[in-house]
């Protein structure tokens, strides 16, 4: 064993965590979470690449963070339309981070549910992680570097009625999530979900004002609230840095404690 007076002095946090001189593409970052870990990114030090199905939303959310002093581009494309995708990206320039955020809800109940919101729940959570990471991984396999972070969810675990769609398409990102874990860690690429609980966004908006909902959530949750997006941004930091580089295939949940309790 190595005497422990030989041993290398450990970075300071501030270099461990820093995300200078990297570039991020986050999905779905024109509102709500996704925009939150734009934002928490940049103030670690990356350069953004934003992008949004709306293109008012999006021009809006460049703007916005442009105007307080960070480098951010923006880039419109559909993560469930393939040619989109790589038409967008062709000259994005070398991505160190990609964060497959981009998602929607179709609530029905499973014996009614139609094919459509089956579909689109399954393509935009799901199908759209597999095709937009094809599109960013061969530069990040060149480099012989790259983060990936899969927006996940409690119900990667677990499941209420009315969402199956939502459920299935969950738990299939956290399998493939592992899965680009095993088939990329020898490029030195960790992939690795982040899985939020109850977030106050426009995803859950029709929730937060609902009471009963409400109420139900401040009693599941052990913190006895919702969390908020900026909630997430320290885990999507640590995710992306150099401090994560043995870390590879894991969900981290930040859900104030319900997944531990029953
Ligand atoms: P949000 O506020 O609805 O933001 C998601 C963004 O993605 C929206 O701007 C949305 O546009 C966009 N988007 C939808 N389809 C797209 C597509 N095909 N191509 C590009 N962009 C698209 O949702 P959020 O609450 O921030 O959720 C972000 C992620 O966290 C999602 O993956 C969600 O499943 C996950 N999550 C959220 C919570 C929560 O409590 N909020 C909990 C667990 C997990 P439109 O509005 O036009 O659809």
């Amino acid at each position: 064993m190595t005497p422990p007076s030989s041993t290398p002095l450990p970075e300071p946090a501030s270099e461990l965590f820093s995300l200078r001189g990297r570039r991020a593409l986050i999905t779905g970052s024109g509102q709500g979470i996704g925009f939150t870990l734009a934002r928490g990114l940049a103030a670690a030090g990356a350069e953004l690449v934003l992008n949004d199905i709306d293109p008012v939303r999006l021009e809006q959310a460049v703007a916005t963070l442009k105007q307080e002093g960070f480098p951010v581009t923006g880039r419109c494309f559909d993560v469930t339309k393939s040619a989109e995708i790589d038409a967008a990206l062709a000259e994005v320039g070398p991505l160190n981070i990609l964060i497959n955020n981009a998602g929607i809800h179709r609530r029905a109940p499973l014996e009614s549910m139609p094919l459509e919101a089956w579909q689109a729940v399954l393509d935009v959570n799901l199908t759209s992680a597999f095709l937009v990471t094809r599109a960013v991984v061969p530069g990040m396999i060149r480099r012989r570097a790259g983060k990936i972070i899969n927006l996940c969810s409690l119900n990667c675990e677990v499941s209420r009625p009315t969402i199956a769609n939502y459920a299935a398409a969950k738990g299939g990102l956290k399998m493939l999530t592992r899965a680009m874990a095993v088939e990329w860690g020898k490029h030195n690429i960790q992939a690795n979900g982040l899985g939020p609980g109850y977030i106050r966004t426009a995803m859950t908006g029709t929730l937060t004002v609902d009471p009963e909902f409400d109420r139900f959530i401040r009693a599941r949750t052990p913190a006895g609230r919702w969390g908020e997006p900026k909630e997430l941004v320290g885990t999507a930091v640590f995710l992306s840095s150099r401090a994560a580089d043995f870390v590879n295939g894991q969900i981290l949940y930040v859900d104030g404690g319900l997944l531990a309790a029953l």
